[in-house]
């Protein structure tokens, strides 16, 4: 017998009994600006407790790009090569990390941080069996420093976990309601999808995830729900699998899974 469960049946109203939540660096800031807001952290560890006390086991993988994106930031800054850019990167998203767990202990959530990078004094290794330990015991863990390497995003991460820990789902928290055709707040024809393969995705070159991110999910048949976390309440209907943002997966599985 395995001495690590997989991800069972949810309970109840449950859909998902385990998720990745990929929160970009700026859900933490406020709407068009840099760095970490104390009202966006409170509001984002709020919705984060309702999910968990629904029963979900939550693992958060979080972005940094309130801080930097290491390929924006080497083409800004020639004399930093890109690959240091990019630790600095994973380095950003210790920095919010750690204030996101601090925001959820603050609310009395029981809370783990781990990084793919190592940086002892703050945050333990990332190591898949302890991972999944933590989210049996109750814990909602906070996994940065991306996957340790550079050249990739932090979708990369939260696809690569989702995989590793047995996620059920992705839920990629966005500022938007979805997936559109088109930038919904430059083109007001914009349409949004409800639910989408990933084949569509890639298609369409619709900007979800990054390439290696979509890539991972459809060779591992592992669904994606985009939706808007600014909408109070919607990282719980997300979990519960209720009708919210775009559905991205097996279309086999569509129907009897999403709606
Ligand atoms: N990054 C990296 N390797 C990883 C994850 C992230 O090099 O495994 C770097 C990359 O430069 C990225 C930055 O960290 O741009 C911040 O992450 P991301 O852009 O995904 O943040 P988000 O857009 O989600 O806020």
């Amino acid at each position: 017998m395995p001495d690590i469960a997989p991800s069972s049946q949810p309970e109840g109203d449950l859909r998902y009994r385990r998720v990745i939540l990929k929160l970009s660096g700026e859900s933490l800031a406020e709407s068009g600006k840099r760095g970490i807001s104390d009202n966006e952290l409170l509001a984002i560890a709020k919705q984060i407790k309702s999910a968990h006390e629904s029963g979900c086991q939550i693992a958060i993988v979080n972005g940094g790009g309130n801080i930097l994106r290491g390929a924006s930031f080497s083409g800004a800054n020639a004399s930093v090569q890109e690959a240091t850019a990019h630790y600095m990167g994973m380095l950003a998203t210790v920095i919010n990390s750690l204030a996101l767990q601090d925001a959820l202990d603050s609310i009395g959530l029981q809370t783990r941080v781990m990084s793919a990078l190592p940086v002892d004094r703050v945050a333990e290794q990332f190591i898949r069996r302890r991972a999944i330990r933590h989210l049996e015991k109750g814990r909602v863990i906070i996994l940065s420093g991306g996957i340790g390497s550079p050249f990739v995003t932090t979708d990369t991460a939260a696809a690569q976990r989702a995989l590793e820990i047995e996620a059920d789902v992705i839920l990629k928290a966005t500022r938007v309601d979805g997936v559109y055709s088109d930038d919904p707040e430059k083109n007001p024809h914009a349409v949004l999808y409800e639910q989408l393969s990933y084949n569509e995705v890639i298609q369409k070159k619709l900007r979800v995830m990054d390439a290696t991110a979509i890539a991972l999910c459809n060779e591992h048949r592992k669904p994606i729900l985009v939706f808007n976390f600014k909408q109070d309440g919607n990282i719980v209907r997300a979990v519960r699998g209720e009708s919210v943002g775009t559905w991205i997966g097996d279309p086999q599985d569509t129907q009897t899974n999403h709606r």
